[in-house]
This record gives C-alpha cells, structure tokens and sequence, in this order.
C-alpha cells in the first residue's frame, strides 16, 4: 500500500519527467564546484539551485543537517578526487535547527524515544553555538585537513532564510 508521500513522488516524478530533455548530461560537475552548498543545510526552506544559481549538472550539492563539513566529508572527497571539481562553497543559513540544542539534549532526545540508550555519550551531532563561528570552524577544518585539493578555493557563507539573500563570512 503506497503512501502519500510516496504517490507524491509518483505524480510528480510523472509530470516531471513528460518534458525532461538533459539526461545525456556528464557526471563531472560542467562548473567544477560542490557546495557543501556545496555544504548546506539539508533545511525544506533552502532551494539550492534557485537560490545558488545552479542548473543541472552544474555543481555538486552535499546536503546535511547544520551544512557540516565532516559530514559531507566523503562525498567531497569523491567530488574533488574523483570528479573533478576545484571549488568548495560551504553555506550555513540563519534560523537553523542547529543552533539551537547541544549534544545532551539531543542525545536525551534520541533516546527517550528509542527508550533504550542507542547513541553514547561520545557521539557528536555536530551542533554549533555561533552560526559565523560553525562556519568559520568548518572552513579552517576543510584547510587543515589535507584532503581537499592543492589549490582548491574553500570560502564560507551564511544564507538568510528570510530576505534571500548570501553573505560571505571567510
Ligand atoms: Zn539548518
């Protein structure tokens, strides 16, 4: 029995597709850039590609909760290694979810639900208290780390959730 969601899916991948024209596009990104926005935020208001200015096969996108940089990791490394690409954009964005608890309470969270401890005290979800700071930390992360490419350009961003609108941070 389909859900919703996923008749949802259905419908619109449907209509979607009736007039889709660029499925003989290369899988290297034609610009050569990921954005973890290429990292951002996995949040339902951000639409990237209107927002970034991004058209299909353009750039990576690496999406997660808080636009964490050691999260998105392993897709940067197969996007800079493997794929090509010469650029990193990591965007945070203002009201986010993560500002706003620390590792206890979501932690705490996890496991009442659960009503079992299934995540330790040792693991990190990565939350930030100072949005500039978080991204100002996952940049110099993304420069110290040694696996983003020689050369490559990795700047830091925070996208507003009410105008619209990109600020550059680092
Ligand atoms: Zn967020």
């Amino acid at each position: 029995m389909a859900t919703e969601t996923q008749k949802h899916l259905v419908a619109a991948s449907e209509k979607y597709a009736e007039s889709f024209d660029k499925g003989h596009l290369a899988s290297p990104p034609a610009k050569k850039y990921l954005i973890v926005y290429p990292v951002t935020c996995m949040d339902a208001r951000i639409d990237t590609t209107a927002a970034f200015g991004i058209d299909l096969g353009d750039a990576h996108i690496i999406r997660n909760a808080g636009g964490n940089a050691k999260d998105a990791y392993r897709s940067i490394l197969i996007s800079q290694h493997l794929l090509g690409t010469k650029e990193i954009l990591l965007i945070k964005h203002t009201k986010c979810g993560m500002l706003t608890f620390s590792n206890a309470d979501a932690r705490k969270i996890v496991n009442e639900h659960q009503g079992k401890e299934v995540i330790g005290p040792e693991f990190d979800f990565e939350p930030f208290g100072d949005l500039e700071e978080g991204v100002r930390d996952d940049v110099k992360w993304l420069k110290e780390n040694g696996g983003v490419v020689e050369g490559a350009v990795v700047s830091g961003w925070v996208y507003q959730v009410t105008d619209g609108k990109v600020k550059q941070v680092v």
